[in-house]
């Protein structure tokens, strides 16, 4: 009997699944050495000419990315690399292969590969041998990308994906084969895979440090996403309390359904306004289910991860106005690309500080026809009036500026065109950089509305990455900077007459909802699988305790004080008003 194995890591998204995992190792590049049947050969070369030209792609992007921020000089590498696939007389002479000796695409291109290499390697010369890396790694990107698609097709719908990492460019293929859960040995809970696997209702626990080296596919296994936990070959008596606690678990998610359509206000009828966060289309059935409310957060970088490129302004207006469609009456903010960080297009450039570098309004101001073909796919869409637009990683008044002016430029070509929008959409920006913190007085003047980015203002307050789980207890919601930035985003904002909304994750965390609520907030943008309960705590809150809690740890300096008396709220005021 083989022994059943507890793993302790982050909990990340909540849920409990019980199923088998899939190991998912994307960096082995494996060849398949396997002979081809007849049937197989025409497939497998359009598998072959399909890589090539997805290589290619990522590539030309890479390239051109590369020229902009290192110039053509340094870039030349990405061109050589497009050459050899250009190269028709190399590929078709793999193609040939292919056919003639009836082996897989990716047994005929390493063997030519290395041929090449073979020649580079033999001239002794240290530049030869740099061209040889070259060429190793185009080999590499295209044996990936034929992969890409096997290994995805492979998985079982019901599996548990283990990983040492995931991008969320994985986490969104995957999610298409319907898994049932995600384990990492990598990332924090706002990284955003785990943003993403939360946002897709998928149990996750992140951080496990070692879980890719102890599985192997196939294995059985209960993933926690409440306590982030991992047991490897459960026991029948740990799976019948799993079981138990799934189905108490399906049951008070029943319960909250009831309150959907009851108001969002405290116990002394300050009303609160709720939305959602949402991050791709298929959460939109969320909106009808359970929120009947507004989408405070719309996250549009999904469309370039999905497409591994920019969309265009077509496919952006038809997203657009089918999220408008289906959100109206109720407004939704929709969030400029805040592509960077680790949210990155599978051809996008290594950074060594992604983080601190090229994102969010800051590739928009310097592309600045992406960005105005979003804006103008936004203001097309916005005819219903329920759409507001929002720009992420906003660092500076000037930022701000010179969006409105590009913004301004778009409605007057719209006016020339005698094209219909709506004339008084609101434009607001997350304050999420500690300078836009510091400025928030100056920069409510200038916009509609705010909205807190809690992930990353604690982030970058605190000096805390959010996606490394070494440091993962130090990333503090309620640290003092923190709560202190937060009371002075908000003044600033309600001394200018606008609102203040808050869409990190912090918005979700149920012990938190008093504090915000008693430092002034307008509006919280919750992750949809938290919404219901939320909501039922905004209906036990008095104002006036919340108010008077916010007022005492304003007066700390610790992380402890603050969190024990928070804790201690919602014990004593919070939980035993809560239904069972
Ligand atoms: C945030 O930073 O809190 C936020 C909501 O934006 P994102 O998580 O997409 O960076
Ligand atoms: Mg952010």
């Amino acid at each position: 009997m083989i022994k059943e194995k507890i793993f302790k890591g982050i909990p990340a998204s909540p849920g409990i699944t019980i199923g088998k995992a899939y190991l998912y190792t994307k960096n082995q590049i494996r060849i398949n050495v396997q002979n081809l049947d007849d049937s197989e050969i025409e497939n497998e070369i359009e598998e072959f000419n399909r890589a090539i030209e997805l290589s290619r792609k990522e590539l030309n992007k890479i390239f051109t990315i590369s020229k902009e921020r290192i110039g053509e000089q340094q870039s030349k590498i990405f061109d050589a690399q497009i050459e050899i696939l250009n190269d028709t007389i190399f590929i078709n002479s793999v193609i040939e292969r292919i056919r003639k000796e009836k082996r897989s695409a990716s047994y005929i291109f390493n063997n030519e590969i290395n041929k090449l290499g073979k020649i580079l390697l033999s001239a002794n010369d240290d530049y030869m041998k740099e061209r040889f890396a070259d060429i190793n790694d185009v080999k590499n990107r295209v044996v990936r990308n034929m992969k890409r698609e096997k290994l995805v097709s492979k998985v079982d719908e019901d599996s548990v994906i283990v990983a040492h990492e995931l991008t969320p460019a994985d986490t969104i293929l995957f999610s298409r084969r319907k898994v049932q859960g995600y384990a990492t040995d990598t990332g924090g809970i706002t990284s955003h895979a785990a943003i993403i696997s939360r946002a897709l209702r998928v149990p996750a626990v992140v951080g496990i440090k070692v879980i890719s080296k102890a599985i192997k596919t196939g294995d059985s296994i209960i993933i926690d996403g409440f306590e982030g936990v991992f047991i490897l070959n459960p026991e029948k008596e740990t799976i019948k309390k799993y079981r138990k606690k799934f189905n108490e678990y399906a049951k008070h998610e029943k319960k909250l359904l009831k309150i959907i359509d009851l108001p969002c206000e405290t116990l002394d009828k300050k009303i609160i306004s709720i939305t959602a966060n949402i991050e791709f289309n298929e959460e939109v059935d969320f909106i009808a289910k359970y929120g009947h409310c507004g989408i405070g957060l719309y996250r549009t970088e999904h469309l370039f991860i999905e497409k591994g490129d920019f969309p265009s302004e077509q496919e952006q207006i038809e997203e657009y106005v089918h999220i408008a469609n289906l959100t109206y009456p109720n407004p939704v903010i929709i969030r400029t690309f805040d592509i960077g960080g680790d949210k990155l297009l599978p051809s996008s450039l290594k950074e060594s500080n992604p983080f601190l570098g090229w994102r969010g309004i800051r590739i928009c101001l310097d592309r600045i026809q992406i960005f105005r073909e979003q804006l103008k796919a936004l203001l097309l869409s916005s005819t219903k009036g329920n759409i507001k637009i929002m720009l992420p990683m906003i660092s500076s008044l000037d930022e701000v500026k010179k969006s409105k002016e590009i913004l301004n430029e778009v409605k007057q070509d719209l006016d020339s065109g005698g094209l219909d929008y709506d004339r008084n959409i609101q434009l607001g920006i997350m304050i999420e950089v500690p300078s836009a913190c510091m400025l928030a007085d100056e920069l409510a003047k200038e916009v509609d509305f705010f909205s807190i980015g809690t992930n990353d203002l604690i982030q970058y307050l605190l000096a805390v990455d959010r996606g490394n789980e070494m440091i993962s207890n130090m990333f503090q919601e309620f640290h003092p900077a923190v709560i202190r930035a937060l009371k002075k985003i908000i003044d600033s904002a309600h001394k200018n007459n606008i609102i203040v909304s808050i869409c990190g994750e912090m918005a979700s965390v149920p012990v938190a909802t008093s504090v915000l609520i008693g430092l002034g907030i307008d509006e919280l943008s919750v992750i949809p699988s938290v919404l219901p309960e939320i909501k039922q705590i905004i209906r036990v809150i008095k104002m006036s305790e919340a108010e008077s809690l916010a007022d005492s740890l304003l007066q700390y300096s610790t992380e402890g004080k603050i969190r024990n008396e928070v804790v201690q709220f919602y014990e004593k005021k919070i939980k035993p008003k809560l239904p069972n």
